[in-house]
């Protein structure tokens, strides 16, 4: 196993809806085994395969003790949804922002392995769920900010000052939640 670097904003493979996977190979295996270890190794509640260059739809996830991995996820949302809560990303270092997402999730997809599963979240799993299908859709959590967070985070990347610490709700330090999915911020 290895760690693998992860890419950063501004990377083209983060803004490309990835493939699905259409064969279940050693290489699927050995891709889910290294970005679990560089997941556990950042300490990131979730890693989308695109986030290490990678344009295939898997990703890995470890929230409260539930860790996994989903190849192909198709997500069911419910109507509701969950209180805004701040989010960050491993691939937007030092920027968080409070996120609107459904309340329940119901995922389904595979393991690496081609065996169908399903996975019923709430509350932070939930969260994570849809964050990391984001990913596999070129979407990232900057683009689900409200329109005044999203131009301050667009204002702090571009003055590449990732550690700003104004008073501005993007720039504050994350809670549990944006420093798990974004380790390393506010450092
Ligand atoms: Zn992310």
């Amino acid at each position: 196993m290895a760690v693998l670097g992860i890419r950063i904003i501004g990377d083209p493979v983060l803004r490309t809806r990835a493939d699905e996977v259409t064969e279940f190979t050693p290489e699927l295996k050995k891709l889910v085994a290294d970005m679990d270890e560089t997941m556990e190794n950042v300490d990131g509640a979730g890693l989308a395969a695109p986030q290490v260059g990678v344009s295939q739809r898997v990703f890995t996830y470890q929230v409260d003790g539930v860790r996994g991995h989903i190849v192909n996820p198709v997500l069911e949302l419910s109507d509701e949804l969950q209180e805004p809560a701040m989010e960050g990303c491993l691939s937007i270092p030092g920027i968080a922002g409070k996120v609107a997402r459904h309340r329940t999730v119901r995922a389904t997809g595979f393991d690496v392995e081609g065996n169908p599963l399903t996975l019923e979240a709430e509350g932070l799993l939930a969260r994570c769920l849809q964050h990391e299908t984001d990913h596999l859709d070129g979407v990232l959590f900057l683009d689900r900010l409200s329109a005044a967070d999203r131009k301050a985070a667009w204002r702090t990347l571009r003055a590449g000052n990732y550690n700003a610490t104004a008073s501005s709700t993007v720039t504050q330090r994350a809670s549990a939640l944006g420093s798990s999915f974004g380790a390393g911020m506010g450092r």
